[in-house]
């Protein structure tokens, strides 16, 4: 089972054709292409936009938040921001404790090259540690999902102390594509769930993102997501130049192997447990749109994404770090597999709301592909 346009298969359970053989991503995709049509008015419509919001943040320090992991897409959303629209950005990184040594000079090059403030948040590590073996002792196949929802907190409690009104976020449907949820969740009363079974549940000293965030930061500040890189032919060559000439940035060798957490998560763990390939959601969107033939992303995906070398020692760093014997990992990757369809979330809440989030998103609170993602 694939669909005859993207590489979706049946490794996603939730994967739906239609009379076509096209995939609800493939969809999914088409329906973002409507909202953010690539042609010579685009980029002019961001320039629209960052007038406005240079506007509103006339009187603050910086006009918006924007969160930095080192990584090619958020370095270049910075480097954008900065160069291009001439906005104000406050830099924000949320260190878990896994950055390698590259994404900490990516980040900290950048800053320095263009001026921009930096603030860090640092997790507080044993909880950290904790959530996050917590998740891999749920035998889910989202593990760096706490490390999304530390990011998504961390630059909303920023943006709300500062009273900035914008969050820049660096995802693009046409490059980055759309995650099935089966395979990625995010949600706060996921993690609570899950820390209460496999870990202690104590979530004071975590940054968690319940609805109350969603009301604090959304619904009473009003603070509005731009997703830039929608508006942008974005090309991954074109960019890394850029970024390796102007402002010293240097790749990690693999998509999302800027944490060493993800590396270990996209590269090992999840093909071995779940046979789950996160690259075929960036070559599926990048498929769609024409950046790369079908044939010549299949044979990218049939390579090895690691070393066995660069992989055995990547995992010994993980279970180290993670404080998880080689024996209770054994055990963790011959459990049944689990998602959040498993575990008590908002989402069984959450689509019962359809029409109020389609408000939101109609409103910029969230961005389109986020409604699109869970009622599409
Ligand atoms: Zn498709």
């Amino acid at each position: 089972m694939e669909c005859s346009r993207c590489l979706s298969n049946q490794t996603i359970q939730s994967l739906s054709l239609d009379t076509n053989n096209i995939c609800q991503f493939c969809k999914i995709h088409d329906e973002m292409d409507k909202e953010y049509p690539l042609n010579d008015n685009s980029e002019k419509k961001l320039f629209e936009i960052s007038k406005k919001i240079k506007k509103k943040g006339s009187k603050s320090k910086y006009d918006c938040v924007v969160g930095v992991s080192g990584g090619r897409d958020s370095t270049f959303l910075l480097y954008y921001i900065k160069k291009i629209l001439n906005l104000r950005p406050l830099a924000v990184h949320y260190d878990n404790g896994f950055d390698s040594d590259i994404s900490v000079s990516n980040i900290l090059n950048i800053c320095q090259k263009l001026d921009v403030d930096l603030e860090t948040n640092v997790a507080d590590w044993q909880t950290f540690k904790k959530i996050t073996r917590s998740f891999f002792k749920a035998g889910v196949s989202d593990p760096d999902t706490p490390t999304d929802v530390g990011i998504f907190k961390t630059m909303y409690q920023t943006a709300y102390r500062e009273k900035i009104k914008y969050v820049f976020n660096g995802h693009s449907f046409r490059t980055e594509g759309i995650e099935p949820l089966d395979w990625t969740y995010m949600d706060g009363k996921y993690i609570k769930e899950i820390y209460k079974k496999y870990g202690d549940g104590d979530l004071t000293k975590f940054d968690n993102f319940y609805i109350s965030d969603i009301i604090k930061y959304k619904i009473i500040s009003g603070i509005k997501t731009i997703l830039p890189l929608n508006y942008i032919n974005y090309s991954y060559d074109i960019v890394e130049k850029i970024l390796k000439d102007e402002v010293n940035w240097n790749y990690y060798g693999g998509h999302h192997h800027e944490s060493l957490l993800t590396k270990f998560v996209v590269s090992s763990y999840l093909p071995k447990k779940f046979n789950i390939d996160r690259r075929l959601t960036s070559y599926s969107a990048m498929v769609r749109s024409n950046i790369i033939s079908k044939d010549d992303a299949k044979k990218i995906l049939q390579e090895k994404p690691i070393s066995e070398k660069d992989e055995n020692n990547l995992k010994e760093y993980i279970l180290d770090k993670l404080d998880l014997s080689q024996k209770e990992f054994e055990n963790i990757m011959k459990m049944k597999n689990k998602n959040f369809r498993n575990f008590k979330t908002y989402y069984n809440i959450f689509k019962y709301f359809k029409i109020p989030v389609k408000t939101l998103y109609k409103l910029n609170f969230i961005p389109k592909l986020l409604y699109l993602r869970y009622f599409g």
